[in-house]
């Protein structure tokens, strides 16, 4: 065992010896959990397919835990740290993952790890920690004699303490960073007059990429894909009407964050968004199914209502976002005139929604429901969220995954959408609305 581990310690030695100069430079900048950027390994090379992760290897050595990834060639790549929970994000060029979808293990200091798409031309590797952990190298390496080219993110244990002061370090360089960036703030008041066109529907599949949703227990399929296929065919449908544009939050696997979903909604000037998801309870189970509609509301209609959207809200956390400088939304006497008029319509569409789908489908028990979902927060946009049905039943996930039922419902929700704007153009001009 210790000749082993002798190898395996000196075959590293060498592969470090052997990295460009590039990337030992960028080692000496990872130290104290700050932002790495590493040049790719090979830049010679650069084939027009995106590299591929083929395997992930987990050594751990006293207090040093190294994640290493095989890569089929070079990819730039930037690491960080964040807490609550304690993590490590690796930021890279788009590659595909030939990977199993989630590690086990757990191992040192590493909790587990995801992967997925995070934007385009960008994926994401989120490795849960079991404790505060400072980055202490992340690199790229080049291969050769036999040895693919290689991601390597050297941890070492710390205390709270050190790693908050780690972050403090981060923070600091990132706050020019942030200075141009966007914010949903200012925008609020500056919406364009509608401009006569066809009402515009914004449909949002829920999660996607680094972010699964809930995955049902009995066949291991997941809410992100599940939903995916639900908003295309509801999509089609709608198109196929020639009554609406239809604009899609995401069309593939594909991270968004919960305020970019809005963003896009807004930027749409859409009249209706619906965002759709399936639900999950704690161990399968049979006795939760079926449709619930939610909507906006500040306070919970039930402790159930408000545990799902603490769930939904987590999103922007599980793909690792950094939350803690998101706008604060500004207070404005008119806004909050749209805001409660669009409450009123969300409410109206959510019924329709409801009495349209239960002709088609099983509905849960309280099919009419509203929490704080992030989501739905736009306050001049009339904003649903569906959830299909549980992914902890079976009988739910056979409905969820089938295109008779997928059909059959994605008709009933485009019923319900264009029975919206029928009573709407009857009652309220689009001017209305700001
Ligand atoms: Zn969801």
């Amino acid at each position: 065992m210790a000749l082993g581990r002798l190898l395996a310690v000196l075959l590293a030695a060498s592969v470090l010896t052997g990295a460009s100069s590039q990337a030992q430079t960028t080692s000496a900048v990872s130290a104290a959990g700050r932002g790495a950027v590493a040049r790719p390994a090979a830049e010679g090379v650069r084939s027009t397919l995106p590299a591929a992760v083929s395997a992930a290897h987990l050594t751990v050595d006293g207090q040093r835990t190294r994640l290493t990834f095989d890569l089929t060639r070079g990819v730039e790549m930037r690491a960080f740290a964040l807490a609550d929970p304690y993590r490590v994000i690796i930021d890279l060029d788009e590659v595909n993952f030939h990977m199993a979808p989630r590690a086990p293990e757990r191992r040192g200091l590493v909790r587990t790890f995801r992967f997925g798409l995070f934007a385009p031309g960008k994926s994401r590797i989120v490795v849960e920690l079991t404790g505060p952990a400072i980055i202490e190298r992340a690199l790229t390496i080049e291969g050769g004699e036999g040895r693919p080219p290689r991601l390597h993110l050297d941890l070492v244990r710390t205390d709270a303490e050190g790693f908050r002061r780690a972050l403090a370090d981060r923070a600091v360089s990132n706050l020019a960073r942030r200075g141009d960036r966007e914010t949903l703030g200012p925008r609020l008041s500056q919406r364009p007059e509608d401009d006569g066109g066809p009402p515009i529907v914004v449909i949002d599949p829920g999660h996607g990429g680094i972010d699964p949703g809930a995955t049902a227990p009995s066949t291991g399929d997941e809410e992100k894909m599940i939903v995916l296929d639900f908003a295309k065919v509801l999509r089609d449908k709608l198109a196929a009407t020639g009554r609406y544009r239809v604009v899609m939050t995401r069309d593939r696997d594909i991270f968004i964050p919960l305020a970019d979903r809005v963003r896009i909604a807004r930027d749409a000037r859409a009249h209706l968004f619906i965002s759709v998801h399936a639900d999950s309870i704690g161990g399968a189970t049979e006795s939760a199914r079926g449709v619930t509609v939610y909507t906006l509301s500040d306070r919970a209609s039930d402790a159930d209502s408000e545990r799902l959207a603490e769930r939904e809200n987590k999103a922007d956390a599980i793909a690792g976002l950094d939350l803690s400088e998101e706008p604060s939304e500004i207070a404005d006497i008119l806004i909050d005139l749209t805001r409660r008029e669009t409450r009123i319509y969300s409410a109206n569409f959510a019924r329709t929604l409801a009495g349209e789908m239960r002709q088609v489908t099983r509905m849960h028990r309280l099919p009419l429901r509203s929490a704080g979902f992030q989501v739905l927060r736009a306050h001049d946009i009339p904003s649903v969220l569906v959830e299909l049905g549980f992914v902890t039943s079976r009988r739910d996930v056979e409905m969820l995954t089938s295109a008779i039922w997928r059909d059959r419902t994605a008709d009933s929700v485009a019923k319900a959408v264009a029975q919206f704007f029928a009573t709407r153009n009857g009652t309220v001009a689009p001017a209305a609305r700001r």
